[in-house]
Formats: structure tokens, C-alpha cells, sequence
């Protein structure tokens, strides 16, 4: 059975086909600059194939029409009706969803609902499942939420010391994000370090542009750094993560910024590695500044490594057994020794040392920590989709909703 997972942004699309249960990826692109007269289509299929092609795609509805025509076209799939199941990435479930769901008209109308905590995705992504239904009705399609991973985290970590009608009212608490990254670096690690998954402890660190630290405790969520949005936490390559929120209206008169949504795309868009560096959000372009003398790009790596620290030295604390490993994984965590050699470095003192050998590997499993570390740390490679793919062959083999 052919299952496909849906990635929707506001200007791009990214799409994989799995052959289920193999777990086979057998193509898999994107649409860039979509709803443009110079938006891009790339797939990559079969042997290394690749097709491209820069042309007009202005509508949604056109975007889902090319890939499907194009599936056939290109010899990837025989029949559209093959596809069984389309699984869509949710950014939002708010408190709602606590697990992956098959859709329905209720679910849809709920996932644009929570819109009201994901403006920039969840209608979106509620307009293509709306697409597909037309385009490929056969096909059972399901949510997969960024943030039911964290369904399990205790109010205490949840809440905002602010007045809880904030919460009761306005739901104002701490959602996560990147859940759907944790959760698979979770079960993947189980398997690894072979225990059963309901076992284990793991501190896990999404580090890519951008970032999110989890804490699990007996394979469940516990905490973590991403909050009512992901502009909290760590900083990243342009959010600003945790700042003193007295900083706003500060800012606000000091540089006559007149309007909230331009300070946040301040804090969105040109804080973090980029801001503070002022040369670039790309780890890879940081290190080679610092290594010609770029004193500000050496700051923020100093910077960048420092927050991670203090998350993992605060989650060690709030775990109540030392974790079973600290997992590295996205395009900085899997690719950059040079990030975990610091963050390792750090960490010493409780215990935690890796081998400078066995960690110059890059997006490759591997345990990097010495045989005498007292925690264990490895390098996950994460796997966002096969995770929206596995839970939908789940749910639509087995015809359970799992509300
Ligand atoms: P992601 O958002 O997970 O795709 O991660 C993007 C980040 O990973 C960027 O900051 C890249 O510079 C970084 N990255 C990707 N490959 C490498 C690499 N080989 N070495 C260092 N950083 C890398």
C-alpha cells in the first residue's frame, strides 16, 4: 500500500510516498515559492532521478494537481488508486488532539479552528486536506500533530505563572512543537538501546535551525523548551528563544517600532544566530566567519551552545532518574561534532563524555559518548515523515481513530 505525507507551509509543499508496511520511501519532493509565477517543482525518484521545472503555480488546488498528475507521468506509480493513505503534518492540535487522527468534516473544521494558535499554518493546512479529498477521495487521510507528543506533560510544566484564567479563557499554556521529531527520536533510541519504549528516560535535542530540547520520562513527554508558539526556548537561527518579556515595549519606544507584528518578526526572523552574528542563520557560514576572526559569530555559537546547556542541565534536574542518553539529532545536532563536542564539554562535570573519535560522525547513527560515560549520548538522525507515514498506515490499517 502506497501512503503519502503531506508537509504544507504557506508557500510550499513537500511531499513523500512511502510503500507500507516496507517502509520503502519510493519518491519524494517539494514546490517551492508556491502561489507564484516562478514557483519551483522538484521530485526525486526510482535510481537517483530527479525532475525540475520553474513554472506558474498560483492556486493549492493546482500544486496537489501537478504532483498527482506528475506521480503518474514520471512512472513513479501506476494508479493513483494506489495511494491509500495521505498523512498530513498538523502544526496545531491545541488541547484537542492528543494523539494522530483519521479526518473527518469535524476534524477538519477543528484543525482551522485552532488556526487560532498556528494562524501562519493550521488553515492551510485544513485547506489541503479539503484538496485532497476532491482530488484523490480514496484515500483515507489523517492528522499528525506537532503537539500531541506533549499531551503527557504535567500542568506544572505546562502552565505560565500568570493569572490561570489566561488559561481557562484563552488557553494560554505551553503547547511544544517539533513533537512529531521527538517522538520518533524517542522510539527509534528505544530500539537502539533496547528497551521497551513505555522505559525509557531521554533528554532529546532537535538542533536545526529550528531548535527544541524535550525532556522524556518513561517514554513519555516531560517538558519542553518550545512554548505557546516556537519562539520560546533555546535560541535558534533566527528566533530569539527565551527573553524577558519587559524587553518588548522597551524596545517597542526606545526604536519607535509602532506595531507588535513587526517586533515579532523581529524576534521571528532576525534574532538568534543571525542577529546576534549578524553574518548569517546558517550554523555552516558561522563557523567559517569565526574561523577567519569573526568575533561576533564566535559569540553567538558561544551563545547558541550556552542555552542548550542550560536546557539539558535544567531537564537532568527536573528528570527523576538519570536519563538513559541525550540524543542529537537535525541539521546541526547530526551534522556538527564541532556543536556537540561544546555542549559535551560543558556537561563533564555530571558525567557526560564523548569520544572525540566516534563523534565526527554525521547523519549517521551512532553512539558518541566513551564506554565510562555515566549518560549515554547519541546522534539520531530524525525522520519527521516516516513517523506521519507509520501513524497513518496505523490508523488506516487498523481503522481506529485515535481522538
Ligand atoms: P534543519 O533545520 O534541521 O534542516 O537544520 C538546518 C541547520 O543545520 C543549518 O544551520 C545548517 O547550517 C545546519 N547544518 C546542516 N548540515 C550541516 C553540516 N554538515 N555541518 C554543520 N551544520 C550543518
Amino acid at each position: 500500500m502506497l501512503i503519502m505525507a503531506i508537509n504544507a507551509g504557506s508557500s510550499s509543499l513537500k511531499w513523500q510516498i512511502y510503500q507500507m508496511p516496507q517502509e520503502q520511501q519510493i519518491a519524494h519532493g517539494q514546490i517551492e515559492r508556491l502561489g507564484s509565477q516562478n514557483a519551483v517543482f522538484t521530485a526525486q525518484y526510482g535510481q537517483g532521478q530527479t525532475f525540475e521545472k520553474q513554472e506558474a503555480i498560483t492556486t493549492q488546488e493546482l500544486a496537489v494537481t501537478l504532483i498527482l498528475t506528475r506521480l503518474k507521468s514520471l512512472g513513479i506509480i501506476d494508479r493513483l488508486e494506489d495511494i491509500q493513505g495521505i498523512g498530513h503534518r498538523i502544526v496545531s492540535g491545541g488541547e484537542l488532539f492528543k494523539k494522530s487522527t483519521t479526518i473527518s468534516p469535524y476534524t477538519t473544521q477543528k484543525i482551522e479552528h485552532l488556526g487560532e494558535l498556528a494562524p501562519l499554518h493550521n488553515p492551510t493546512e485544513a485547506y489541503y486536506i479539503q484538496v485532497f479529498a476532491k482530488l484523490l477521495p480514496q484515500a483515507k487521510q489523517v492528522a499528525v500533530f506537532d503537539t500531541s507528543f506533549y499531551a503527557t506533560m504535567p500542568a506544572v510544566n505546562y502552565l505560565y505563572p500568570i493569572d490561570l484564567k489566561y488559561y481557562q479563557r484563552d488557553h494560554v499554556r505551553k503547547y511544544g512543537a517539533h513533537g512529531t521529531s521527538h517522538r520518533y527520536i524517542m522510539k527509534r533510541t528505544a530500539q537502539l538501546l533496547h528497551k521497551p519504549v513505555e522505559q525509557v528516560n531521554l533528554i532529546t535535542l532537535h538542533i536545526g535551525s529550528g531548535a527544541s530540547i524535550t525532556a522524556i520520562e518513561q517514554g513519555q513527554a516531560l517538558d519542553t523548551s518550545m512554548g505557546f508558539t516556537p519562539l520560546a526556548g533555546l535560541m535558534m537561527g533566527t528566533r530569539s528563544g527565551n527573553l524577558d518579556p519587559s524587553i518588548l515595549p522597551y524596545l517597542m519606544e526606545k526604536e519607535g517600532i509602532f506595531k507588535i507584528a513587526d517586533l515579532m518578526k523581529i524576534l521571528n526572523h532576525k534574532s538568534g544566530l543571525l542577529g546576534v552574528s549578524g553574518v548569517s542563520n546558517d550554523k555552516r557560514d558561522l563557523d567559517e566567519a569565526a574561523a577567519a576572526g569573526n568575533k561576533r559569530a564566535q559569540l553567538a555559537q558561544d551563545m547558541f551552545v550556552n542555552r542548550i546547556v542550560k536546557y539539558v542541565g535544567s531537564y537532568l534536574a527536573l528528570l527523576k532518574e538519570q536519563p538513559d542518553a541525550l540524543v542529537f539529532t537535525a541539521g546541526i545536532g547530526e551534522n556538527d561534532p564541532d556543536l556537540r563536542w561544546a555542549v559535551g564539554q560543558q556537561l563533564a562535570h555530571l558525567g557526560v563524555h564523548i569520544d572525540p573519535v566516534k563523534n565526527q560522525v554525521r547523519g549517521q547513527e551512532a553512539r558518541i559518548s566513551t564506554p565510562d560515560s555515566k549518560i549515554a549520548v547519541w546522534v539520531v538522525p530524525t525522520n519527521e515523515e516516516l513517523m506521519i507515514v507509520r501513524d497513518t498506515y496505523e490508523l488506516i490499517d487498523n481503522k481506529k481513530t485515535a481522538l
